[in-house]
């Protein structure tokens, strides 16, 4: 453990093995899982098909590098473009990586329009990554602090407000794109207001801007539709993913349709690994298991059973503020700083997040049961349940 940097302050939890829903740690104490690796294992743990092309391609061929033609890769960017409604792809090896491209894109985009200094709208409260340009994106003061100078051209507006975003049309000549995600995660799951995406989409059609949508928590399934773009049908420009594209094998991407697929060329980006057949093999049954157990439909169908169960118990407790969610991306949100419930999470057998401060953030696998469900919710709530008994105890 020392010979880390000191870049997390990590639970003492460690964990040897999982299946399914549930994880097993060095005790062979069991814990549900309803974090995922953070939105990552989409298909649960130890997933058999996953498991399965992994080893094979493994044994077979692991990396050539993109000097080469990968076949592979040919395949998911294919699996990928006709599910999101894509052109082409670049993959790369997460998600930020995946929001540098689309950073990149939108910067040739306007330098071809002859815009020499493109700016990009990015939102208040969202995350989209750890590197410079994208830390530089993201509207939380904490994660660039320190870091200065930020990249520039980046223009920020406050989220889930079209008639902010069209003031900033009006009033800025060199805007490019506007990059959001279409649920915000990290900012606390922000579900937008209905119509928000699609007058998104308007006001960049009026103003020849790109619409980038960073699906890389909200994609592959998560929200009940294969992208939560397409609950409103505002169909983007370009879009990332990463996190459960490969269950949890290192993979992103970032596609795009129409004018913005040509713009990336040889020589203006790349990675070393970026699309390596195993990294493909791994994405590509992903994207086969979904299909074939229709897991897009059942994350719906799931996350709508979770929020009833969560509203019913909880909705009307002093102290808690929201609950909201759409699909397997949801939200508890309380009154009060709630960090200590990861640990009270794993003393109960479950795994949880909390983000934003007083959000507790649930983000299961696709593959639970009914039973698994309910039992998730009943954890979650006997959670909030005592949190708050011992808050106003304490008051
Ligand atoms: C996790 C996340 C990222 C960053 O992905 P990494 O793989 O950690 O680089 C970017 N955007 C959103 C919306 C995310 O949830």
């Amino acid at each position: 453990m020392s010979a880390l940097m000191h870049t997390y302050n990590r639970l003492a939890l460690a964990l040897s093995h999982g299946e399914g829903a549930w994880v097993y740690d060095l005790d062979g104490n069991r814990y549900l899982d309803a974090l995922g690796g953070i939105a990552v294992c989409a298909l649960g743990h130890a997933h058999p098909a996953v498991s399965r092309a992994i080893c094979e391609q493994a044994g077979k061929l692991i990396h050539t590098s993109n000097i080469y033609r990968i076949p592979l890769q040919d395949q998911l960017g294919e699996a990928l473009c006709s599910h999101a409604r894509m052109d082409s792809a670049f993959i790369c090896n997460s998600g930020a990586e995946a929001n540098e491209a689309a950073i990149k894109l939108a910067r040739l985009y306007g330098n071809k329009r002859g815009i020499s200094n493109p700016a990009i709208v990015v939102m208040e409260g969202s995350f989209h990554g750890r590197t410079m340009a994208t830390l530089s994106a993201t509207g939380n003061r904490k994660i660039q602090a320190g870091f200065e100078p930020l990249v520039q051209g980046f223009i920020r507006a406050p989220y889930n407000n079209s008639a902010a975003l069209q003031q900033i049309a009006e009033n800025s000549r060199n805007v490019v794109a506007v990059l959001l995600e279409p649920v915000q995660g990290e900012g606390g799951i922000i579900v937008p207001d209905e119509g928000y995406l699609a007058a998104v989409r308007e006001i960049c059609d009026k103003n020849g801007w790109l619409m980038m949508v960073d699906e890389i928590q909200s994609g592959m399934g998560r929200t009940g539709q294969w992208f939560a773009w397409m609950h409103e049908d505002a169909h983007p420009d370009v879009l990332t993913s990463a996190k459960a594209l490969g269950n949890g094998f290192p993979v992103g991407a970032c596609l795009a349709r129409g004018d913005a697929a040509e713009i990336l060329s040889p020589g203006t980006h790349g990675s070393t690994f970026g699309g390596n057949p195993l990294a493909c093999a791994a994405a590509t049954t992903v994207i086969r298991t979904m299909d074939e157990d229709k897991l897009v439909a059942r994350a719906g169908e799931l996350g709508e059973r979770i929020l009833n169960r969560l509203r019913a118990e909880l909705a009307d407790l002093d102290g808690v503020a929201d609950i909201r969610g759409r699909g397997l991306m949801i939200g508890v949100e309380l009154e009060h700083d709630c960090a200590q419930l990861m640990q009270a999470g794993v003393d109960a057998g479950i795994l949880l997040n909390v983000t934003a401060g007083k959000v507790i953030r649930l983000l299961p696998p696709y593959i639970l049961s009914d039973e698994e469900a309910d039992l998730l919710s009943e954890k979650v709530c006997a959670l909030v349940t005592g949190f708050l008994k011992s808050v106003h105890s304490a008051a």
